[in-house]
């Protein structure tokens, strides 16, 4: 299987790791849409969000707990971010392998809803 994310995750191919742990990896989306923009994946493939099952609560709440490791590590645990996991067609997932965007550093132009 062709993932680019499980590429980035063994190291196959250099990403901008901020995070590594035997559960998720954190690293920089290439092409950040707001000044602090770093993507959390499981290290082991899984497609979305959809694939998570009953027994993979411990990967779950580790996948959040990163969020808020990420924050500190960006320095915006203070000054707030906004958590994003696009799921399936609805949601444009572009690439299929869970990940969560945290995104911050600045003001989010848009309010949800
Ligand atoms: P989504 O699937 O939630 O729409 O977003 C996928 C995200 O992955 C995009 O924000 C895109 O910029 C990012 N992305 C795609 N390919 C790569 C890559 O090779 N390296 C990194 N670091 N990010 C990527
Ligand atoms: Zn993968």
């Amino acid at each position: 299987m062709d993932c680019i994310f499980c590429r980035i995750v063994s190291g196959e191919i250099p990403g901008d790791v901020l995070l590594r742990n035997e559960h998720v990896c954190a690293f920089r989306d290439v092409n950040p849409v707001a000044p602090a923009h770093v993507l959390i994946v499981p290290n082991e493939h899984l497609t979305s969000i959809e694939s998570l099952a009953a027994d993979d609560s411990e990967l779950a709440g580790q996948l959040l707990l990163a969020v808020k490791e990420v924050a500190r590590l960006e320095g915006i645990s203070e000054s707030g971010y906004r958590v994003v996991a696009n799921t399936g067609a609805d949601g444009h997932q572009e690439v299929q392998h869970l990940h969560i965007h945290v995104l911050g550093g600045a003001p989010m132009r848009h309010r949800l809803g």
